[in-house]
Order: structure tokens, then C-alpha cells, then sequence
């Protein structure tokens, strides 16, 4: 008969990395996440071979003090909610406190953190080991960098599962794509083998938030696209939808954004699709870039570790104010609608 042992901290957070960290796109978006929690106005990726020899995530934020640098590593440790009650109104993207211990199970990571009281450098580096870190003073300026280098380097079955190094870049940028879009007030650079594929300046006016749509969905996106702001019952709805005429193929140009969260959700994708009904061609697909922003506390984003789904505690009012408002905004161009389909 079989013993019941407790699971190493390590194979526990390797299991729990199972969920996390499928492919290099996903350690960039918990990294990218974490820089934007921080309060970082800039964040610099940079990555070689399609993220699996290297990513690195730069930002200007707060930082990590001294103290705190083994306890960011660790699983279940996080400086974003300290109590049930938080996660009820939680506007930070990251609150589990695993993407670092996950991420660090399965690669070569080193984080270096400079908060601005501290004024003085410091590194730490783990190896995929049982969560022993070695911090210790290295220069860097206001803000932290984290390196991830070799990607499952420690876990062979994960490591047979990496695409192309061109996939795995194209599911990367998409992650960047999805985040420059989502905050507008965030520059955003990524290069890959040296390379500059983005380089996303802050946006202060509409003119700019249109310029980094056009340069992250194509310029013939932003041309046939209309623009919305609407408000209702404490819902704010804004963003840019596609005329009918510019509909698409496949759904591959639909981002939905809640609180600054991406999103996909079924119920969102109805409104939207029930509000495009009259106007667009049978198996044709609408465009569309949008926000909604609301009261955190109508909405759980605790029900998946990716934090791709959300729960809205009054679904009905959320998906009649989207359809309402998109329906109102379309049925004014409904003459367009005789063309033909393209994109
Ligand atoms: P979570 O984001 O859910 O808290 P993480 O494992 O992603 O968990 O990060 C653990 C903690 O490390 C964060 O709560 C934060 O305090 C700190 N941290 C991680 N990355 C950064 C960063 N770029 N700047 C400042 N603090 C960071
Ligand atoms: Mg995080």
C-alpha cells in the first residue's frame, strides 16, 4: 500500500505551474502583469528564441524591497490582498501570488528590484531548486527587472510541448498586443533577437490611444472603425467597433477589456454578436476594441488561475447596457451595411 507523503515546496509548485506557465506567452503575461501592478509607466520586453532562451521584463514601478525578495518567490505570497474581503474589490491583476513561484520552478530566474526608498540595488536569483534564493546587492535603477532564461529547462514532458520559435513569438506579442491595447497610459517596447517589433508610446489623447490601435490591429481597422463612449447604471462603456463592412473571416479581432482586464467571456460575446445581427453578413465575424468600466465589486475575477474569465454578479444588466448601447451606435450606419464583406 501506498504511503501519503507531502509534496516537495518545488513538485508542489511545479504541479501548480501545470496551470500557469503553458508556453513562454504566459510567463511574459504574469510578468507584464506584475510591472503594471508595480505602477510602471514603461515596461520593456525583450526576448530570444520566441521567449524559450530568454524573456526579460523591465519596468519603471515600485520595486521590491530587500526583505521582500525571497517572499515574492514564494508561493502564496502576495502584497496585493491581505484578506477575503480584498479580493472582493481587487483592481490589481495579480492577487494569488504563484506566477513568480511557478515561473521560478520551471527556469533559470533572477529578479533585480530597486524601490526608490531603499536607493541601492538587489538581485535574486533561483534555479528551479527548492525555492532557496540568494539575494544580493546588484545596481539597478527605480524598478525591477526579471529575467527568465530556459524554460522548462528542469521539466522535459513540458519542454516537448513548445511550438516553433516563431509560434511561440507570435503567442508572445499577442500578450503584448492585448496589453498595450489595455492601457493606453503604459509605454510599451518589445524586441526579439534584438530586434524592435513594438515600440508603444504613451497615449495622452484620443489621437495617440487611435495611433497605438491602428499600429496593434492594422491602420484598416482604425480607418472603418467607429468610435463609442457610453454611460449607464455606473457602466461605462468606450472603445472602437468596426463598421459591418469591415467584418472579419474568424473572430481574431475582438478584444474586450473589463477594468483593464482582458476578458472572454460568453456573455459579452453574445451582446456584441446579437447587436451586430441585422447588419452583418451569416458567418462573418465584427471588429472590435472596447472597455468596460465598472465597480470591481460587481464583478469576480477569481474563477480561473489565468484570470481570463470573469463573473458578473448581474450578468442580465451587463449584456442588455452592451447590446443597447452597440446596437444604438451601429443601427445609425445600417445603409453600410450593403456592401460587401471584407478583411
Ligand atoms: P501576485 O502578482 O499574484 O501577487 P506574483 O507571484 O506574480 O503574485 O508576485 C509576487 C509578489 O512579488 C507581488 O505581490 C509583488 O509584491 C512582487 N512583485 C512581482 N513582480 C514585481 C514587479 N515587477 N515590481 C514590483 N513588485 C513585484
Ligand atoms: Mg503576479
Amino acid at each position: 500500500m501506498s504511503r501519503i507523503k507531502l509534496l516537495s515546496p518545488r513538485l508542489a509548485n511545479q504541479i501548480a505551474a501545470g496551470e500557469v506557465v503553458e508556453r513562454p506567452a504566459s510567463v511574459i503575461k504574469e510578468l507584464v502583469e506584475n510591472s503594471l501592478d508595480a505602477g510602471a509607466s514603461r515596461i520593456d520586453v525583450d526576448v530570444e528564441s520566441g521567449g524559450v532562451k530568454l524573456m526579460r521584463v523591465r519596468d519603471n514601478g515600485g520595486g521590491i524591497a530587500q526583505e521582500d525578495m525571497p517572499l515574492a518567490l514564494s508561493r502564496h505570497a502576495t502584497s496585493k490582498i491581505y484578506e477575503l474581503d480584498d479580493l472582493e474589490k481587487v483592481v490589481s491583476m495579480g492577487f494569488r501570488g504563484e506566477a513568480l513561484a511557478s515561473i521560478s520552478s520551471v527556469s533559470r530566474l533572477c529578479i533585480l528590484s530597486n524601490t526608490q526608498e531603499q536607493g541601492a540595488g538587489w538581485k535574486a536569483e533561483t534555479e528551479g531548486r527548492d525555492m532557496q534564493v540568494e539575494v544580493g546587492p546588484a545596481p539597478h535603477p527605480k524598478g525591477s527587472t526579471v529575467e527568465v532564461r530556459d524554460l522548462f529547462f528542469n521539466t522535459p514532458a513540458r519542454r516537448k510541448f513548445l511550438r516553433t520559435e516563431k509560434t511561440e513569438f507570435n503567442h508572445l506579442e499577442e500578450v503584448i498586443k492585448r496589453q498595450a491595447l489595455g492601457r493606453f497610459d503604459v509605454g510599451f517596447h518589445l524586441r526579439h533577437n534584438g530586434k524592435v517589433i513594438h515600440a508603444l508610446k504613451n497615449c495622452d489623447s484620443q489621437l495617440e490611444q487611435e495611433r497605438r490601435v491602428a499600429s496593434v490591429c492594422g491602420p484598416a481597422f482604425m480607418q472603418n472603425a467607429l468610435h463609442i463612449d457610453t454611460e449607464a447604471m455606473g457602466l461605462r462603456l468606450w472603445g472602437w467597433v468596426a463598421l459591418p463592412t469591415f467584418s472579419r473571416s474568424q473572430a481574431d479581432l475582438q478584444h474586450f477589456y473589463v477594468n483593464g482586464r482582458v476578458i472572454r467571456d460568453k456573455l459579452v460575446t453574445h451582446a456584441v454578436r446579437q447587436a451586430y445581427r441585422d447588419v452583418l453578413f451569416h458567418g462573418r465575424h465584427p471588429a472590435f476594441v472596447l472597455y468596460l468600466e465598472c465597480d470591481p465589486a460587481i464583478v469576480d475575477v477569481n474563477v480561473h488561475p489565468t484570470k481570463h474569465e470573469v463573473r458578473f454578479r448581474d450578468g442580465r444588466t451587463v449584456h442588455d447596457f452592451l447590446f443597447r448601447s452597440l446596437h444604438r451606435l451601429l443601427a445609425d450606419v445600417r445603409p453600410d451595411a450593403q456592401h460587401m464583406p471584407t478583411g
